[in-house]
């Protein structure tokens, strides 16, 4: 059925390649599993956490519980018209697997999330998004189960409140409930979407008249093994921080110092500044403190440069967020989960 290790090390199991202990682990591959698991007297009360990927997480300590690694397999159609479909992905599908399956049957909508690390079951949770796109875009509903009381729960689009790397299962329902399955409504016409600058700088460089969505998700792929550092070299979990969400008033009053101020606008009250672009103008772009430090082409990205610790990843990150507040008084935001 399952089988429940002891004292496992968790280094191979986050991309911060950071060695931490897990009292307690264990693989699954099905909700029942799940459920029969949660019904076991020996683990009533012990403290559970669920890793897919382990890419958006940092150990900074042992995790004295049950680590339940999510496996759930499976990628289905369950439903098609002459204009779309609806595919279904089991949680511990690898989202990069589900991005090629859909571009290789040119079913359009997450060709731009190409190559984001981790499982199918976590892009819900902060709503991945990249290259002028979000899963919210496609996202159709997902099933999974109250950890509490083993309840079963199908959660539609609305009911997710999903916002900028952001939704009820990072908020309100943060380790509380465990998706199993998820839904993405793809097009079977794809819309090419070049709304990311870079983006379309570099389709455009290529000459191609009429992209595909392969097209796009190669030139994403090119992109993003170009600035950010691939976690089977150097341990990372991609952006430490959000981009930073500010009031106009803020951006009127930096940018009379700062000329060269990027930001955009989220609606008519609130700026986005790219963190990035913060971390950089503060001097710590390529910042070395013991085995850590901020990566050399993208400052927002934290990487352990060989043997650190998560407390020491955690002490880097809290130092550059205290060096921008001190600058800009903007208080950054992590990301990435903190265990
Ligand atoms: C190089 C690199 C680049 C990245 N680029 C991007 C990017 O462009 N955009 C972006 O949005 N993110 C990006 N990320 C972050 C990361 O890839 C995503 O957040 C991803 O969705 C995490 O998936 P995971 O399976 O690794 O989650 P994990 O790290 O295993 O878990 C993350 C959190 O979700 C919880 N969780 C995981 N699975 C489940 C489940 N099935 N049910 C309930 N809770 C669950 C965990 O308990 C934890 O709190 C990047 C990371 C790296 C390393």
């Amino acid at each position: 059925m399952f089988n429940i290790l002891e004292n496992i090390s968790l280094k191979p199991h986050n991309t911060f390649a950071v060695e931490a202990f897990a009292k307690r682990f264990v693989e699954i591959s099905s909700a029942e599993q799940f459920k029969n698991l949660l019904q076991n007297e020996d683990l009533r009360g012990e403290e559970l956490l669920i890793l897919g990927g382990g890419s958006n997480i940092l150990f900074t300590e042992d995790f004295n519980g049950l680590v339940i690694k999510n496996s759930i397999g499976g990628i289905s159609i369950t439903k098609e018209t002459d204009a779309y479909v609806i595919i279904s992905a089991g949680a511990g599908v690898i989202w990069d697997d589900l991005v090629d399956f859909c571009v290789t049957k040119n079913l359009g909508g997450i060709e731009n999330l190409k190559l984001i690390p981790g499982t199918v079951g976590a892009a819900p949770i902060q709503n991945i998004g990249a290259y002028g796109a979000e899963l919210v875009d496609v996202f159709e509903s997902l099933t999974g189960i109250f950890i509490q009381n083993f309840e079963e729960k199908t959660f539609m689009k609305d009911e997710c409140k999903f916002g900028y790397r952001s939704s009820v299962f990072k908020t309100d329902l943060k380790g509380k409930f465990f998706i199993t399955e998820v839904r993405l409504k793809l097009n079977k016409k794809p819309r090419i979407n070049l709304s990311y600058k870079a983006l379309k700088d570099s389709v455009e460089e290529e000459g191609i008249a009429n992209p595909t969505i392969k097209d796009v998700s190669r030139h994403v792929k090119n992109i993003r093994e170009s600035k950010l550092p691939n976690p089977s070299d150097i341990g990372n979990a991609g952006s430490f921080f959000k981009n930073a969400e500010v009031h106009k008033s803020k951006v009127d009053e930096l940018i009379k110092i700062y000329p060269d101020l990027v930001f955009y606008k989220v609606d008519n009250e609130i700026m986005k500044i790219p963190s990035g672009w913060l971390i950089d103008k503060c001097g710590l772009k390529g910042l070395r403190k013991g085995n850590t430090g901020t990566h050399d082409k993208q400052a927002l990205v934290i990487v352990n440069l060989g043997g650190a610790t998560g407390k020491e990843i955690y002490e880097i990150a809290m130092f550059v967020k205290e060096k921008v507040k001190n600058v800009f008084g903007i208080e950054l935001i992590p990301e990435v989960n903190i265990i």
